[in-house]
């Protein structure tokens, strides 16, 4: 598969289940010659992976995927070429991980109210010191018999409007995408197959969004298809991954499924430099 990429994984730094390291030896395996590390509101993970991607000679592009508010819903979007060592992107995204921990203090409250008799250290012991969420409190409730596996966990209990779920703080679209733009990088609408609306990417554009993700593991032929073209016809970027989290977390690996060619890369690198040239 040389001359493949996945721009969308996540390890350990979020709710992954590889280690940076990890998830570079099983890109290696698979034959991907690029890859993106895209965590949830952190970028702890990029360093590991590029140290990695060095000896394995895997190209490791520093990403994130924030979780953002736009029009009153939660919108993903990621962020590529980002600087990970920037201070005020690390100030802005730990802002975001304390609002994540109070959260799940709260969400295993509401879940001991309903009889699961968990505690916040059972779902710590799976985010250690990354970004905690729902995937951790989901393989705390199934380590102790309250749920059959992650997807159950998340269908009975964790899934909007269940019982243990508790919105979480999210940044506005446009500081967000401004965030991404001031360490030079690019900011890409993730799964828009997912969103809850259509005009929502569209209304996205106004703030100077880059592009949008064509390819991914929840988007079906005619999904890809129609962004594929939507992308085309508007000028942004096409970009893709699996959005795999390792082994446990989703239904599927999906890793080496779900890629884009490098050309799609080149053009996304491209429309940085043309930032960089403003
Ligand atoms: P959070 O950011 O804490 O709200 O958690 C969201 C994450 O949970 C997503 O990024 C997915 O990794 C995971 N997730 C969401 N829905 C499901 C589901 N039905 N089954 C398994 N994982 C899910
Ligand atoms: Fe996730
Ligand atoms: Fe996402
Ligand atoms: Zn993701």
């Amino acid at each position: 598969m040389s001359g493949r990429a996945d721009l969308h994984l996540h390890t350990t730094a979020s709710d992954g289940t590889w280690s940076p390291a990890e998830l570079i030896q099983a890109v290696a395996d698979v034959g991907l010659s690029c890859i993106a590390v895209t965590d949830h509101d952190t970028v702890a993970g990029v360093m590991e992976a590029q140290e990695a991607g060095r000896e394995h000679g895997v190209e490791v592009i520093p990403g994130v995927e924030l979780s953002v508010e736009h029009s009153g819903t939660e919108v993903h979007l990621l962020g590529y070429f980002i600087d990970p060592t920037d201070s005020t992107l690390l100030k802005t995204l730990s802002v975001y991980q304390s609002g994540r921990a109070q959260r799940i203090e709260r969400m295993v409250q509401r879940l001991r109210e309903h009889g699961c008799t968990i505690t916040v250290d059972d779902v710590m012991v799976y985010a250690g010191d990354g970004s905690v969420g729902r995937p951790h409190v989901a393989r705390a409730l199934v380590q102790h018999g309250f749920a059959d596996s992650v997807p159950d966990a998340f269908a009975r209990w964790l899934g909007e409007g269940r019982p243990g779920y508790v919105p979480r703080d999210r940044l506005p679209l446009p500081e967000a995408i401004q965030l991404i733009h001031r360490t030079g990088g690019v900011a890409v609408c993730a799964h828009p197959g997912l969103l809850k609306a259509t005009d929502l990417v569209e209304s996205m554009r106004v703030y100077g969004l880059d592009g949008i993700e064509v390819v991914h593991s929840a988007h079906d032929l005619r999904m890809q298809q129609r962004f594929n073209v939507y992308a085309i016809k508007t000028g942004l970027a096409r970009t893709g991954g699996s959005d795999s989290h390792g082994p446990g977390v989703k239904k599927g690996l999906y890793l080496g499924e779900y890629t884009i060619p490098l050309e799609w890369v080149e053009r996304l690198k491209s429309r940085r430099r043309g930032k960089e040239q403003h």
